[in-house]
């Protein structure tokens, strides 16, 4: 799950802040009876983590490639179409509901404000984001693939492998290009727009109309020119990549092309 399901799933759990954990059942080792009659104070979303606050401690998911949740409130199902198996790693239940997690990396947080211990000038989704940091930490990776780059989350938190193919289409960028080879107003737009359309996943998630509307994740034909869309893991973190050879050009082979400003597009 991407950092916008997580801010997404902060938001379907309001209900159960200031709620009293019943019973707690689920396979994870990280000692969860810790949960039994504990009063959730806090849930907030960084990146991809989901954090729980309780009265002294906090409990740390993240969903990693396969993780998933459901949550019911009164009866009534709060969370998204997220696909889910095996049995649950944490179930807990409340007298209003219960929440369950699925093949997630668990954790404690040893902090009565574990919002504190986070970083939030680096999460693309934050009102404190920080997008002339994340233009000086490019600076910093300048041999290395924009696409292994934009999933790392001490610059881009949230970022994951739809939105990093997104975005690099939505600039038309190419997945390999390495950062030094990419103009100041590329990185911008690439920067911009990993904020940009972070927020735009959310509002399709929050339809469950976003499978539907990606352009080039999971795409065999290309939506700008009608050519076949590649796919090829690549880069220092071996991740899929989907792009369009004839609209994702390296700045070289662009500037030729096109010596007019960037005219990648925005959302409608
Ligand atoms: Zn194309």
């Amino acid at each position: 799950m991407e950092g916008p399901s997580i801010h997404l799933a902060a938001e379907q759990l309001r209900p159960f802040i200031g709620r009293r954990v019943r019973t707690v059942t689920g396979n994870s080792r990280i000692g969860i009876e810790r949960f039994r009659g504990k009063t959730v104070r806090d849930i907030f979303a960084w990146g991809k983590h989901l954090v729980f606050q309780f009265d002294g401690f906090a409990l740390r998911v993240h969903f990693m490639l396969w993780g998933t949740f459901a949550a019911t409130v009164k009866g009534r199902s709060v969370t998204g179409d997220y696909r889910r198996s095996g049995a649950p790693r944490l179930a807990l239940t409340f007298a209003s509901g219960e929440i369950t997690i699925w093949s997630a990396s668990l954790k404690f947080i040893e902090s009565a404000r574990a919002r504190d211990g986070y970083d939030f000038a680096v999460d693309v989704l934050s009102d404190a984001w920080q997008p002339r940091r994340a233009l000086r930490q490019l600076r910093d990776h300048a041999d290395e693939e924009i696409a292994d780059v934009l999933l790392d989350q001490s610059i881009f938190a949230g970022v994951g492998n739809i939105i990093k193919n997104e975005v690099l289409f939505r600039t038309r960028t190419h997945p390999a290009t390495r950062v030094r080879r990419l103009s100041s107003a590329r990185r911008k737009a690439i920067v911009d727009d990993a904020r940009t359309f972070s927020f735009r996943f959310l509002e399709l998630r929050r339809k469950f109309a976003l499978r539907k509307n990606l352009e080039i994740y999971g795409r065999s034909v290309c939506p700008a020119c009608a050519g076949r869309v590649t796919r090829k893991v690549h880069g220092r973190r071996h991740r899929r990549s989907f792009f369009c050879t004839a609209c994702q050009k390296t700045r070289r082979a662009r500037r030729r092309k096109t010596p007019a400003g960037p005219d990648y597009h925005r959302p409608p």
